[in-house]
């Protein structure tokens, strides 16, 4: 089966600072990589926006309300240091949840293999009631949700691999049982949380902090020692993915040194983990990575080995 591309021009017109790392031009380069003759079988398909309804499978009527009216009609506004919203974040947020809840229920349906959403502004440090590092809403939270309350399934696991904490996926999902939450993030590093003792309502959040310095060996050792056999103990029926590329070791915000070789590597490992419980569904959706040659390169292996795996 193919693997789908979610994106949406609306998403460039979420437009930050000069200087912010979380630039459009981002978005621009994943997709000049993705045009790529060897990306010609990617089933493209346009982001549609979500429901004002799906924001409510995570966070409260008083939040969403919240960041609606924060949305200027002109200018920049601050939420926080790092978060600003333009009149385009309010579409360009609900193309990014539109696309996952889309690529989720594309993947269900057996429409396609896997899909992988190019979308922008970022979700998983977005908290219950709490826009926070260039995020506003919990995109990937909320599509798990969507596949557990919309979908009826029983086993969701949702992988992080930013090298940011994916703090907002786990406040979402903290007393979620019938999901499992892992990130492997730096630590020391922004926002502060991640810690291998916090394990969530239900053990379903899984830590792994990882030293700055830590290269390709210590990366996989992580993943491969801990994380993999309690996914295959967790047996989830979709994984998810909040695919961020900033632990690249050319990224400027952190001090990881992966290659796109380790982004290539761990995508495949977690189809393996996808085709033995899964079906091999998997949903990816963009998260960091702000070196716009190692981003583009990184997301050009990921989703390189996506449709491999998917056409399998
Ligand atoms: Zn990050």
């Amino acid at each position: 089966m193919a693997t789908a591309l979610y994106t949406h021009e609306d998403c460039l017109l979420h437009v930050t600072p000069l200087g912010h790392p979380e630039r459009a031009e981002r978005l621009e380069a994943v997709m000049r990589a993705l045009s790529a003759p060897a990306f010609a079988a990617l089933e493209r398909r346009e982001a549609p926006l979500a429901e004002r309804g799906e924001l409510l499978r995570c966070h409260p009527e008083s939040y969403v309300a919240e960041i609606e009216a924060s949305i200027p009609a002109r200018g920049s506004r601050a939420l926080d240091a790092d978060t600003h919203v333009v009149a385009g974040s309010w579409d360009a947020a609900l193309r990014g949840v539109g696309a996952a809840g889309a690529a989720v229920d594309a993947v269900l349906a057996g429409e396609v293999g896997n899909a992988f959403c190019a979308t922008r502004p970022p979700g998983h440090h977005a908290e219950t009631e709490t826009p926070m590092g260039f995020c506003l809403f919990g995109t990937i939270a909320i599509a798990a949700r969507r596949a557990l309350d919309l979908h009826g399934l029983a086993r969701v696991a949702v992988l992080d691999f930013d090298v940011h904490h994916g703090n907002g996926t786990q406040d979402l999902l903290w007393r979620e049982a019938r999901a499992l939450f892992v990130s492997s993030h730096q630590m020391p590093l922004w926002p502060g949380t991640g810690d291998v003792h916090e394990t969530g309502a239900h053990d379903n959040v899984m830590n792994v902090p990882l030293a700055p310095g830590t290269a390709s060996p210590a990366f996989r050792r992580a993943w491969e020692e801990r994380v993999f056999p309690a996914l295959i103990d967790f047996a989830p029926e979709l994984v998810l993915v909040s695919a961020g590329f900033d632990g690249h070791a050319d990224d400027p915000l952190a001090n990881l040194r992966l290659t796109e070789d380790d982004f290539a590597w761990i995508t495949g490992r977690i189809c393996d983990v996808a085709e033995a419980s899964a079906g091999g569904r998997v949903v990816s959706t963009l998260e960091g990575g702000y070196d716009l040659g190692a981003l583009a390169a990184s997301v050009a292996a990921h989703v390189e080995v996506l449709m491999e795996r998917g056409a399998a």
